[in-house]
């Protein structure tokens, strides 16, 4: 799987690719798709970590742990999600993973490198770009619309408050440009 993609690419374009290999336009059931990376979910007792990923030796496996009092369903899937991330995206490491609750979908310029990456992979891999634009495009960003696209993609608040500027951002980018280019 992993010779079709860049070294070069963004956390975003891995998990682009990712959906695209298995055929899957957006995550529905949670498990299901784990367990097509050959991961499984097991629901722990933990202090001090949110989630982590524990490799099977020798082999392309995987068990996520995630923290049981974790209440927040777009919460848990963005911490799955994170734990998906280490395991795809290149120079992770080959050793465990474990994930601090203020690392996990926190986007703060001092964090880790790796754990910014894990959650930037985890955002498009909730929310995909191409499937959150219908919901932006054409019609007036509000806290609503955000509300709608948390619910309908199973995502936290913040998480989806963030790819919607994103993706208007981009489409208000496009919009300048086009506005340029007519000017000049
Ligand atoms: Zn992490």
């Amino acid at each position: 799987m992993s010779n079709s993609f860049e070294l070069s690419s963004s956390p975003e374009v891995y998990a682009r690719t990712l959906l695209a290999q298995l055929k899957l336009r957006r995550i529905n059931d949670i498990d299901s798709f784990v367990a097509l990376l050959g991961l499984r979910i097991r629901e722990v007792d933990a202090d001090g970590f949110e989630g982590a990923l524990v490799r099977v030796p020798q082999q392309l496996k995987g068990i996520i742990a995630i923290k049981r009092s974790i209440r927040e369903e777009g919460r848990k899937r963005f911490t799955i999600c994170h734990e998906v991330g280490h395991f795809i995206l290149p120079g992770h490491g080959t050793t465990d993973c474990v994930c601090l609750t203020e690392e996990v979908e926190s986007w703060r310029k001092s964090m880790p490198e790796q754990e910014l990456a894990a959650n930037q992979f985890a955002a498009e891999l909730l929310l995909p770009y191409q499937e959150i634009r219908p919901y932006v495009i054409k019609r007036d960003l509000t806290i609503v619309r955000a509300k709608e696209v948390s619910n309908e993609f199973h995502s936290s608040l913040t998480a989806a408050c963030l790819k919607c500027v994103e993706v208007t951002e981009e489409r208000c980018a496009v919009v300048l440009s086009t506005a340029g280019s007519i000017k000049a």
